[in-house]
């Protein structure tokens, strides 16, 4: 039994583990076994290998079942991920389903989830901008969270480093407050785009509209093609999973490349119940794991461990490693684990219509859209809100379709189909203020089916997001005017937090141990051997997309982490 033990410790032990294949973690994979370390990356749902687990991706809209929708009981089931823009039958195979995986709503929270290998990188929007020194700075300069330790020059290399690698296209816009990065080819505005560029760069001095930056390989590089990846087709059902590799996700690129290093084991269906601490050595040394199948408890050993099972799921790991030490869940000194979390304020939109370019139209699809970035109390405080906001802007030309008669009449009639006028849309991302009694915590009584406590979320809207939304309609509203759009309609969907699918913080960066969790290395500042680089750690939301953030932040963390091991200080 005793050489069974020492044989099972050895067997079970790595230089480092990652909790979650996600973006984050594929990163921290990617970068850990670059670094030659033996990589155990725990995953708690179930396999999908790159292509042959796209079971949808070649679908065409008639093959589908239910064309395309999901059928009513799925919806009735599921009234939380229902919510969610990119569920549908292509796609529902990726979602978490609401029954299975339940979670306490103290306030309404829309938690939108994909458990499996890759995470939700298989089904994000693959927006990615870069955050600047107006994000970092916020916290500091507006007094409403603990300072960032960073700042913009600490993370600019990381952000270039994972940028050559996923592959992101942008068009380089010498904007301040939204730096450039290294960007393949942009894709191209249409008409109406580029007119409302026009019409607003000439009427407002701070304000710009550009084309979206994206993870997608318009142009990929040896780099790319040496990941098994190609050209994007533009197909804009990316949801399903890319076959070609198009867009970034971390099945299609960072795992594989991790795989082909020899140094990592990937184990799926391995849900993380919490991290092991050892009082005596001071650290971590490994975590247990519950086996989804066989629901058996099992440990394993590491000298490091990156935690990044998205910014939710992370806190309650962490909340639920509990030792005599760390009574309040691990490196929990200052009693901010779980809280300070933030969100996206993603409530409001605008639409209008524009008479004009009628000879104009569009040829064939664009997997983005174009971006307004933040201009609202950039330099100065000029509202009476907080922060501000950045926004979608999208355009598209509808047909109008005469659908009466039946047979040769009908195919007759259709044939006369006739370009519409243009549509204008634009939705806000705005940025919301990390507040203590945003939180989440254990349910002392309800349990998950794997033994572990269920999460409570208590998470919401305050009146800083009020103002918001209202200053947003208004000045977009300004904005559609000016440029001559028609029928400009405002609307507040009124959706609960969460469906941003941007929730951050809980375990956030600062200074000083006595109000944050994590060092300037996304390191427990009271437990050195753990790193969180998801949304867990951020300090503050800014109003750009997160992720690749999260990816600057792995890799940097990785080499900090590294080179600390080889000092012999970890
Ligand atoms: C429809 C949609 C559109 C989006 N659009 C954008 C966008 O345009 N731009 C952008 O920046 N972001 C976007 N996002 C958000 C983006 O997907 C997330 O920010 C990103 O995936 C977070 O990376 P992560 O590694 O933290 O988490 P994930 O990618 O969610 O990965 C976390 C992994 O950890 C696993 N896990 C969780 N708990 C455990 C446990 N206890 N044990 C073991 N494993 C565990 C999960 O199963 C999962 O595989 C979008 C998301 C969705 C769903």
């Amino acid at each position: 039994m005793a050489n069974f033990n020492i044989d099972y410790v050895k067997n079970a032990t790595y230089d480092a583990i990652v909790i979650g294949s996600g973006i984050s973690g594929g990163w921290a994979a990617k970068e850990l076994t670059g670094k030659g370390l033996r990589t155990l990356v725990l995953e708690r749902g179930r396999d999908v290998k790159h292509i042959v687990d796209y079971p949808t991706t070649m679908k065409q809209p008639w093959e589908f079942e239910h064309r395309g929708q999901v059928n009513l009981d799925v919806k009735t089931e599921n009234p939380i991920v229902s919510k969610c823009y990119a569920f549908y039958e292509g796609t529902e195979q990726f979602f978490v389903k609401d029954k299975e995986h339940p979670y306490v709503q103290e306030k309404p929270f829309d938690w939108i989830r994909g458990y499996q290998v890759g995470g939700k990188s298989l089904l994000w929007a693959r927006q990615t901008q870069r955050w600047s020194d107006f994000d970092f700075d916020g916290p500091a300069r507006d007094g409403f969270a603990v300072d960032w330790p960073i700042r913009y020059k600490d993370i600019a290399p990381w952000y270039s480093h994972v940028e050559k690698f996923a592959g992101i296209t942008g068009n380089k816009d010498g904007l301040p407050n939204l730096p450039d990065g290294e960007f393949l080819p942009p894709h191209e505005m249409t008409c109406v785009e580029k007119y409302f560029k026009e019409q607003v760069s000439k009427n407002y001095k701070d304000r710009n509209v550009i084309i979206g930056r994206a993870a997608h390989l318009t142009q990929p590089k040896p780099i790319h093609y040496q990941q098994g990846r190609a050209q994007c087709q533009h197909r804009t059902i990316c949801e399903r999973g890319c076959p070609f590799g198009g867009y970034f996700s971390s099945n299609a690129s960072t795992l594989p490349w991790a795989m082909k290093t020899g140094k990592m084991t990937l184990r799926p269906d391995s849900v993380v119940h919490s991290i092991i601490y050892d009082e005596k050595k001071g650290k971590a040394v490994g975590v247990r794991v519950v086996d989804a199948h066989t629901k058996e408890m099992m440990e394993f050993y590491a000298r490091i461990i990156f935690l990044n099972a998205a910014a939710l799921n992370t806190n309650l790991v962490l909340l639920n490693s509990t030792s005599n030490r760390f009574q309040n869940g691990l490196g929990n000194d200052s009693g901010t684990l779980g809280k300070y979390v933030a969100f996206h304020n993603y409530r409001a939109r605008i639409s209008g219509e524009y008479e004009g370019f009628g000879d104009m139209t569009t040829d064939g699809r664009r997997p983005n859209g174009s971006y307004i970035p933040r201009f609202r109390n950039l330099h100065k405080q000029e509202t009476d809100f907080l922060r501000g906001y950045a926004a979608g802007f999208d355009t598209y030309r509808s047909q109008e379709h005469d659908y009466s008669g039946l047979g040769a009449d009908l195919k007759a009639n259709l044939g006369k189909s006739t370009w519409g006028k243009w549509h204008v849309g634009s939705h806000m991302m705005g940025e919301t203020i990390p507040k203590e009694s945003n939180y989440v915590a254990l349910d002392k009584n309800l349990k998950d089916p794997f033994g572990i406590p269920q999460l409570k979320i208590a998470i919401g809207y305050d009146e800083n997001d009020e103002k918001m939304i209202k200053d947003y309609h208004t000045q977009l509203t300004e904005m559609f005017t000016m440029a001559g759009f028609t029928n400009i309609k405002t609307f507040d969907s009124h959706q609960a937090a969460g469906l941003d699918i941007h929730e951050m913080g809980g375990v956030r960066m600062g200074n000083d141990p006595k109000t944050s969790m994590l060092n300037k290395w996304n390191q427990l500042h009271a437990c050195k051997n753990v790193f969180v680089t998801d949304g867990a750690s951020m300090t503050s939301t800014s109003t750009q997309n997160p992720s690749l953030t999260y990816m600057a932040f792995a890799a940097r963390s990785v080499d900090y982490a590294v080179k600390q091991m080889a000092m012999g200080n970890l």
